[in-house]
């Protein structure tokens, strides 16, 4: 089963703009990550929840694929 939520995305830092690489669910879960450049924490927001809509709508559709090729 792919889980989109794997997926990695670069982000920058607020701080010193180096960028940071987390996962789809580090977003989803508003994790805070420590940066690599400046050791800053950073708060990862989901903004109007928007990653959490897409990884449950490309999770979905992934998944009906797979139902599509079933035997
Ligand atoms: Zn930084």
């Amino acid at each position: 089963m792919i889980d989109i939520r794997k997926r990695e995305v670069g982000i920058h830092c607020p701080n010193c703009k180096r960028i940071a690489r987390v996962s789809l669910k580090q977003v989803v879960d508003e994790e805070t990550i420590k940066c690599m450049g400046c050791s800053k924490n950073i708060k990862l927001v989901d903004k109007n929840k928007s990653a959490h809509k897409a990884v449950r709508d490309i999770n979905k559709s992934i998944s009906d694929l797979q139902k599509a090729f079933k035997p």
